[in-house]
């Protein structure tokens, strides 16, 4: 035979092979070939349930009125909620906590020299937009716990406020000492708002005023509301400045549930409450103040901002004053939690969830999520009526007091810890949406798992939602970006080391956001006119939550955890400036090359479980479950992250000095950046334990998986 023969048998082989996998149904993660098109079949009836009318008039119903957490109305949207929830079957619980909440109390913010100008902190109404009119219980311009008091001083302008900044001006010699320091909003790497303050304070500011610059948040980006969809010179950006990286929730009971009975600690000791009075204001009001900072050289280049004036840092001789009251009381935060019970594992969780509570209406944050996860609970409640009940328990919730800073996502975590460290699968996040790019952040463990999932979801565009996401970015590998802070995750993920995915379409209107202007009306232009990104979602979330509840085997893929650790231990290589971490970095890379192999044969090891007879399979699935979940626990420590006890997970954590952006393999990453090496190096021995351990789990993982496929070999033999 010749070779082109050979190529030809070849060739045709191809083919017949293809044609005969055509036939089969594509392979599911997870999934026996008789469970994925049970799966199928629950996918197709699903997909057919999210609707945007539906979704519009829901969303209409809880964006009347302002709902800001404590009050009234945030409570009657909760049991709004709870009763939809109710009707679809789910067995719903309404979960209080009483947490130490501020109001704001008759705040001042008055330039005093060198001319007197008192500065607005409300909102006007904006004629086009009527939802605006609804300005009754809406909270006027404030930041959220920060101190209270009277001080005056002379303006020093920080550009963002990061950690960088401040270093900046540490090495000019400029000093906050007595000073009132004013910040710009953003900056990158993403920086939490109070981090802001909190370096102030460090430095001696008496004072923090944080505003939206236009340069970041308004017209230079565009056309502002309500001709556009960015900031107008009138709106501002309440928010809490809270110390998230130290801990969210509620700030008197850190690590307990603020329910009774549990001990609280004095408001002066607790760490997260920022120690000088602080405001936010719009840059209308800012360019008041800013005008007359005008003292020293001009601030360097990359400070300058889009007001029409030259930025100084100053000091002086703009001198301002402020009068913040903050109104503090035990006020309740609801959860509503919907649950649905498995057949087989019911103990183990799945859960999606997103907040309710809004600063004023929150069309966009929150409520546009909590809209479209309604849809998505329809979908499976309309799968389970046709007899597709789930294997485990399906969890939706709606948090609360997300925005004073994860209040109610954290005190459950805290409340339920031990049951859900021992049993949720994974938390999704699914708050505000907007009609743009789709994402998704996360544990890299499910990498696999999401990029399959997206395959077969759709797109508002016709296309794959998978295929979408890489039209978006073209030049970049679809990977699951590690998680920071910001939202109702971080209990979960860096508490107690439950895996999280953040999965969503984030576009709309950055500039009403945590604004009076984030209305239904704002919505309909700008977020998702149409609802269709919405009802792309609560499918694609449906399905989500029905493989991971639905699964034989949980879809954890456990090399992509290793190569991670790996491509952060080389990136770590650059921080290594005195060539004192070589040896320690090599080791731990060592480990987690140790740890992929043994995920590669624990990969094997399930496939082969998966293929074989049901009879074996079926006795060992519970117990192998648990040890497929039990390897993302392994990457928790109990003595947590120095400075900060409460964040126990080693892989990610947002920023000490971020807050928001993550910082990979944190532990050991930020005691580098800041050349302390003998704590780095203690921090690396405890990664290198967490490592150790996760390998000897995948390893368990992978033996039971081949007794399970061998016991089902011997079975179909007798
Ligand atoms: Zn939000």
């Amino acid at each position: 035979m010749n070779a082109k023969s050979l190529a030809a048998i070849a060739a045709a082989a191809a083919l017949a092979a293809a044609v005969a996998h055509a036939q089969q149904p594509a392979p599911m993660m997870g999934f026996s070939a008789q469970g994925a098109e049970r799966e199928r079949a629950a996918e197709r009836i699903m997909s057919t349930v999210p609707n945007a009318d539906r979704m519009k008039e829901i969303h209409r119903a809880i964006t009347l009125e302002p709902h800001v957490v404590g009050s009234k109305t945030n409570y009657d949207y909760a049991v709004y909620l709870a009763d939809k929830y109710k009707a679809l079957g789910f067995d719903v619980k309404m979960n209080k906590y009483d947490v130490y909440i501020p109001w704001p109390g008759n705040n001042r913010v008055s330039l005093t020299f060198p001319e007197k100008v008192d500065l607005s902190l409300t909102e006007p109404s904006i004629p086009e937009d009527p939802d605006s009119a609804h300005t009754k219980g809406a909270l006027p311009a404030f930041a959220a716990y920060v101190g209270s008091g009277d001080v005056e001083g002379e303006l020093v302008y920080v550009n963002y406020g990061r950690i960088e900044d401040y270093r900046l001006l540490d090495r000019m010699g400029v000093s906050l000492k007595g000073k009132i320091a004013i910040a710009r909003y953003g900056g990158q790497p993403s920086q939490m708002r109070g981090m802001k303050t909190r370096e102030a304070y460090k430095r001696g500011a008496i004072g923090s005023i944080v505003y939206s610059d236009p340069a970041d948040d308004g017209y230079v980006r565009g056309d502002v509301y309500p001709k556009g969809r960015y900031r107008p010179s009138t709106g501002f950006e309440r928010g809490s400045f809270l110390d998230v990286p130290i801990y969210p929730g509620d700030p008197l009971t850190p690590g307990t549930p603020s329910i009774p009975g549990v001990e609280r600690i004095a408001p002066e000791a607790a760490e997260s409450i920022q120690k000088i009075p602080t405001i936010v204001i719009s840059y209308g009001e800012a360019q008041k103040l800013l005008v007359h900072l005008q003292a020293g050289e001009a601030a360097p280049r990359g400070w300058q901002g889009g007001l029409p004036l030259t930025y100084h840092i100053g000091p002086g001789p703009a001198k301002v004053s402020m009068h913040i009251e903050n109104d503090y009381q035990q006020r309740p935060v609801w959860n509503v939690i919907a649950s649905l019970r498995g057949s087989v594992e019911p103990e183990r969780i799945v859960m999606a969830a997103g907040h309710r509570d809004a600063w004023v209406m929150g069309a966009a944050d929150p409520t546009s999520g909590a809209a479209s996860l309604l849809e998505t609970a329809r979908a499976i409640s309309t799968a389970v009526k046709q007899g597709f009940r789930p294997r485990r328990t399906i969890q939706l919730g709606s948090w609360d007091g997300e925005e004073f800073f994860l209040l109610g996502s954290t005190e459950h975590g805290e409340q339920f810890g031990d049951d859900l460290k021992k049993n949720m699968v994974v938390y999704m996040n699914r708050e505000s949406y907007g009609a743009g790019n789709w994402g998704v952040d996360g544990n890299s463990s499910l990498e696999k798992w999401v990029i399959e999932t997206t395959k077969d979801a759709s797109h508002p565009s016709g296309k794959s939602l998978y295929d979408a996401w890489v039209a978006q970015q073209p030049n970049e590998p679809i990977r699951l970006d590690a998680l920071g802070s910001g939202s109702d995750y971080t209990v979960f993920i860096d508490h107690l080391g439950v895996p999280s995915l953040g999965p969503g379409f984030s576009g709309g209107a950055s500039g009403v956001r945590h604004s009076l202007y984030d209305t239904f009306a704002a919505y309909q232009k700008y977020g998702d006119p149409g609802y269709k990104y919405g009802v792309s979602q609560a499918d694609t979330i449906a399905k989500m939550l029905m493989r991971l509840a639905s699964a034989d085997v949980l879809p954890f893929e456990y090399t992509a955890t290793a190569d991670y650790i790996l491509r952060e231990l080389d990136d770590l290589q650059g921080l290594d400036t005195a060539g004192q971490m070589r040896g320690t970095l090599a080791g731990l890379a060592a480990a987690a090359a140790g740890m992929r192999e043994s995920a590669v044969d624990a990969n094997a090891a399930i496939e082969t479980l998966l293929a074989s007879p049901a009879a074996g399979r079926d006795k060992v699935l519970p117990e192998l479950n648990g040890l497929v979940m039990q390897v993302e626990r392994d990457f928790t420590d109990q003595r947590g992250l120095p400075r900060r006890p409460w964040y126990k997970y080693l892989l990610t954590a947002p920023g000490y000095y971020t807050g928001y952006a993550a910082k990979t393999l944190p532990g050991v990453r930020e005691a580098m950046e800041e050349q302390q090496w003998d704590l780095a190096k203690e921090q690396a021995a405890h990664l290198s334990e967490a490592i150790s351990r996760a390998k000897g789990t995948i390893e368990k993982a992978a033996a039971l998986a081949r007794q399970g496929a061998g016991a089902a070999a011997t079975a179909s033999v007798r």
